[in-house]
């Protein structure tokens, strides 16, 4: 995805300007008292909505730990929340990410994979595209292994509008290297998906 050119990036005026707009294309009147603030945080929160751009996700992942004890085995995060917008719609997508990847030699800190999730989640997104790069920037920088990557979430563009249908999750998968050649190893992965978790937090 390119990168926004910051240079033609609007000034904060003009992002309220075009809230104004949109408050009116709604039917109402941005003058009144209790709108009167709002384009301002509408401008606010679109700084915390789309936060990804101005995060390098790969350089998230450029401190690894060598030191692992020879653990060769698989690494999973399991349901990581995430806050999204599609890309046709503005309309918010709320859903978990489960990240894994089978290291080879380097490990990196977990904490990383989640920022990673988000980075890319705060930004206009699909969900499939999301899912690949999640998966494409861990493969890239980690060189590992293999990296698995499902996202399951709820699309309120279709919940609030259009055929609107809740309770729909849509599941997508990013499958690279072993999680994609070796079938135990993906066996593997879905029986540490679905076990219960086995402590409260
Ligand atoms: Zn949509």
């Amino acid at each position: 995805m390119p990168p926004s050119d910051t240079s033609k990036r609007p000034t904060q005026a003009e992002a309220e300007q075009a809230v104004r707009t949109l408050l009116r294309w709604a039917g109402d009147n941005p003058d009144r008292e209790g709108l009167h603030d709002t384009p301002a945080r509408v401008a606010r929160a679109y700084t915390e909505f789309f936060c990804g751009y101005e995060i390098d996700p790969a350089a998230l992942l450029r401190r690894t730990f060598s030191e692992v004890e020879g653990y060769d085995e698989i690494v999973l995060l399991r349901d990581i929340r995430f806050e999204s917008h599609c890309e046709h719609h503005l309309a918010p997508i709320i859903g978990r990410a489960h990240v894994a990847y089978l290291p080879r030699q380097r490990v990196v800190g977990i904490s990383k994979l989640a920022r990673v999730v988000d980075a890319y989640a705060k930004r206009l997104q699909i969900q499939e595209r999301l899912t690949a790069q999640i998966a494409n920037t861990i493969n890239d920088e980690l060189e590992p292994h293999g990296v698995a990557v499902i996202i399951e979430s709820a699309h309120e563009c279709m919940t609030t509008r259009g055929v609107h249908k809740p309770g729909v999750s849509m599941v997508t998968s990013t499958m690279l290297g072993v999680f994609r050649e070796n079938s135990d190893t993906r066996r593997e992965l879905m029986a540490m998906l679905n076990r219960p978790a086995v402590c409260e937090y």
